[in-house]
């Protein structure tokens, strides 16, 4: 019933996909051919994360450019506030204005260790970009809530305030529990988020860092997930098959919910990602020969 109803809502979901700069020239080959497989998929639009304080905004911002000039797509550049003052702020997402970017995933990004309490959030960095040009502003939100938030109800009014500053959608930190993002969603309606909360879908390889990643994150990786990689930690040909599984599962029961958008954690590899948006119906087109 599941594939049913799948091939009904067969070509109605919008993709996109993140990818982060490369650090070598390897990397990097990986990193385009994975953009040209993917763009065949004609996503909604792309992004490129940004690493807070890494110093590396110059690698974000010229690998949108290669995007864009390469493929037509909406490239998206992560942008964090923790790390840069106001005017630099401003001076950024100007740059990035005149150099026709319109959508920016506006973040604050994670604090070092030992600093105090920040002085901007991301819903101040929406509202700054805002002020510079009509943006389509992504932001974050979080299921299963941001590991510093005071509450789940505190959390959930920091996504409302982003929203209200003006950000477009939400993108899910990654999940595995359908039901934290359902609920999630739901008490979105509740509090008056009337925008996409579009869930990030992360395809697992490589399964013992994603455990050390959800910890960070405050993400829940469900006991029947940690029985299906048992075993594999030698074989990563089928973690992957694993993976892809898990992830096509989630998107059969989401797409049932009536989610749309889906939003890929490539970690710059198409194979998963792609396969994954090939069960939802979205494919190249086919030309008529
Ligand atoms: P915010 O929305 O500002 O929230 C941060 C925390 O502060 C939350 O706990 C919130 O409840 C709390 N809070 C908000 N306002 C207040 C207030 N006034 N007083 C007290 N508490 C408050 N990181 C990167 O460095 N680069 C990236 O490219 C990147 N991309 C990401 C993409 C996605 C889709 C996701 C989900 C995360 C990404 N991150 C990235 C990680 C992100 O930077 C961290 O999760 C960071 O800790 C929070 O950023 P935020 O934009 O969600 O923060």
């Amino acid at each position: 019933a599941l594939n049913q109803s799948l091939a009904e809502l067969g070509g109605r979901f919008n993709v996109s996909f993140e990818f982060f700069p490369p650090r070598t020239k390897e990397m990097e080959d990986t990193l385009w051919n994975s953009i040209d497989r993917l763009s065949s998929l004609k996503p909604k639009f792309v992004s490129v994360t940004y690493g807070a304080n890494s110093g590396e905004r110059d690698r974000t911002h010229s690998i949108i450019k290669g995007i864009k000039e390469r493929t037509g797509l909406e490239a998206a550049p992560h942008l964090t506030c923790i790390d840069a003052s106001r005017d630099e702020l401003k001076t950024i997402a100007e740059d990035y204005w005149s150099s026709g970017i319109r959508h920016i995933v506006a973040l604050r990004g994670d604090l070092p260790p030992g600093s105090g309490k920040p002085d901007m959030y991301a819903c101040d960095l929406v509202s700054l970009l805002k002020e510079v040009g009509d943006f389509d502003i992504s932001v974050t939100a979080y299921p299963e809530v941001h590991p510093e938030a005071r509450s789940a109800q505190a959390d959930l009014i920091n996504l409302k305030r982003k929203i209200d500053a003006g950000a477009n959608r939400a993108i899910t930190q990654f999940f595995f529990d359908v039901e934290s993002y359902l609920r999630f969603r739901d008490r979105c309606v509740t509090a008056g988020i009337d925008v996409e909360i579009v869930p990030g879908i992360l395809p697992v390889s490589n399964f013992k860092q994603l455990q050390r990643f959800a910890t960070l994150t405050n993400v829940r990786v469900p006991g029947w997930m940690t029985s299906m990689f048992e075993g594999l930690d030698d074989d990563a040909e089928t973690r992957k098959m694993v993976g892809a599984n898990i992830a096509m599962d989630m998107v059969k029961i989401l797409s049932r919910e009536g989610v749309k958008d889906f939003h890929f954690y490539t970690l710059n590899r198409a194979e998963m990602s792609y396969a994954i948006c090939h069960t939802l119906g979205v494919r190249p087109a086919v030309s008529a020969a």
